[in-house]
Parts: structure tokens; C-alpha cells; sequence
């Protein structure tokens, strides 16, 4: 069986960034919470948890004297507000990209424009993106795009782990009903690399494995490009999926199987998942 790894696939900048931010901290003996869980990665977190680091889901559940890391996707103004008040010590993991894109939100209510922001309004970046202006429009289908009214003034801004071509269709639409459209295209440089990547491979194999955790926004993107590209497409969560005989019965015809993994699956879950379909 051949196997091919997409160019890019697996960990991003932002993520080892916060792996590398928490584990520092965690080598100087200091103890950590994180505002939810800090990846969507299962062997991460049960390696972080093993090494005392506990996800919370409130402000009321931080023990005291421990730091909290803000996670990649950044974190509601409220809340950040409420830790300064509280003088709860923090770690902001927050990714720079999601960071430009939220400094991009507050600059635009700042100058009292009317702000769209094409994503996922219940993913955690949305729901601190969104925080940063006074109100927003979210949408995530082009259905809810067409619903919008037409405006004379419009700027738009993207969840970075957005769908490269879902996001221009949307601004297809939006042209269409706006007399100035202003663009941001704050889809992150990993979430497009990745994409192309699988875009490419997709059609030149039998199958493509997607590894990712099911609620990570950016492999669900991957699982998607890939689908369209490839019937054959199956997302796995780690290496130890596999080995479930449904899954091995589907894959073991296949000549040659391409693999892809999202911005949160490590080089070596990749490697894991590698060698074991090529012993297949
Ligand atoms: S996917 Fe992009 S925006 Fe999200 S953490 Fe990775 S680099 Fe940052």
C-alpha cells in the first residue's frame, strides 16, 4: 500500500506556540489551569492532565493561586475583564493571527463600521472574536448569507480556520448587495496551506484519512475539502482508531491511502498513523 502524508498537515504555529508557552511554565515548577482544553488533541491533554494541568469551563472554577492560560482561540472580553478584576495571573496562548483578527473587529467598531464575520458563532474563537465589537453579524452558511438585507458599507472578516472557498462564495454573494464591501481575509496561513494541501492530494489516491479530533473547526474543514475531492475519506481521531475492524475492512483494499491531519494532531500521532497503514 503507498502511502502519502499531505505537504502540510498536523500541528500549526499557533498551537506549538501554546504547547511551547504551557510547557515552559510548566518546567519552572509553576502550576497551570487552562480556560477550557488547551487543543483538541486527547493524548495532549491527557499528557497535560498527567502533569496536574486541569481544564476549566468558569471563572468560579480556578483554584487559587494558579495561573490560567488562555487558550489559541482567545477568550471572551468579559471574562478577561473579570480575571484582571479578580487578579487572577494568566498565560495568553492566544494565537497572534486570532489576535489580529480581534484587534482588526476592534478597530472596525472603533470607527463605527457595520462588521460581518463569516464562521461558527458557538466555536470558541467566534465567541471572543465577536466580544470585541458592540454588535456583529455572524454567518456560516451561504443560505444566511443570502438572507442578509443589502447595505451600503459592509467589512467582513473570517473565523481562521474558515473554508478558503466557502469564504470567497460568500463574498460572491455578499458583492452582490453591497455597495462597498471591505474585506479581511483573516483565514489563517496553516488553515489555507492545509487545505491546499489535501485539495491537491485528494484525487491522486484511493483514500484519505483525516486525523483530528471531531469538534477541532479546522479538521472538520479538511474531513470536508477532502470528501468532496475523495468519496473515500475517513476521519480518524488518533492511530488507536484504526484498529477498529470496521474501519480496517474499508481501508485494506485501498492501493494507495494519502493522509492528512489538522492544526492540532502532533507529528507523532501522524507517524503513528504513517507506519501502521504501511504494515497494512
Ligand atoms: S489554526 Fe491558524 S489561527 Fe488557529 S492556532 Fe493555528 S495558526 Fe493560529
Amino acid at each position: 500500500m503507498k502511502i502519502v502524508v499531505a505537504e502540510e498537515a498536523g500541528f500549526c504555529f499557533g498551537v506549538k506556540r501554546a504547547l511551547k508557552l504551557i510547557n515552559e511554565y510548566l518546567r519552572k515548577g509553576n502550576q497551570i489551569q487552562t480556560f477550557g482544553p488547551l487543543i483538541h488533541n486527547i493524548p495532549v491533554l491527557n499528557d497535560l492532565s498527567a502533569r496536574g494541568v486541569r481544564s476549566v469551563s468558569s471563572v468560579e472554577e480556578i483554584a487559587k493561586g494558579k495561573t490560567l492560560c488562555i487558550r489559541t482561540h482567545g477568550i471572551h472580553r468579559d471574562i478577561e475583564k473579570t480575571l484582571r478584576r479578580k487578579g487572577i495571573d494568566t498565560l495568553d496562548a492566544t494565537c497572534p493571527l486570532v489576535k489580529k483578527e480581534q484587534k482588526i473587529i476592534a478597530r472596525l467598531q472603533a470607527q463605527k463600521e457595520k462588521i460581518l464575520i463569516v464562521g461558527d458563532k458557538n466555536h470558541p474563537e467566534i465567541i471572543a472574536a465577536q466580544s470585541y465589537a458592540k454588535r456583529v453579524a455572524i454567518v456560516n452558511s451561504l443560505a444566511e448569507a443570502e438572507a442578509l438585507p443589502t447595505r451600503k458599507e459592509l467589512c467582513v472578516v473570517a473565523q481562521t480556520t474558515l473554508n478558503t472557498e466557502f469564504f470567497q462564495a460568500v463574498i460572491a454573494i455578499l458583492l452582490a448587495k453591497t455597495e462597498k464591501l471591505t474585506i479581511f481575509n483573516t483565514i489563517c496561513q496553516a488553515t489555507k496551506d492545509r487545505q491546499q494541501a489535501v485539495r491537491k492530494l485528494a484525487p491522486k489516491v484511493d483514500a484519505i484519512i483525516v486525523v483530528g479530533s471531531k469538534i477541532s473547526s479546522n479538521t472538520k474543514k479538511l474531513f470536508h475539502i477532502a470528501r468532496e475531492k475523495n468519496k473515500n475519506t475517513f476521519q480518524i481521531e488518533t492511530c488507536a482508531d484504526l484498529r477498529q475492524r470496521a474501519i480496517l475492512a474499508k481501508i485494506a483494499k485501498f492501493k494507495s491511502i494519502g493522509i492528512t491531519a489538522g492544526a492540532s494532531t502532533s507529528p507523532q500521532e501522524l507517524d503513528r498513523v504513517k507506519n501502521f497503514l504501511q504494515k497494512l
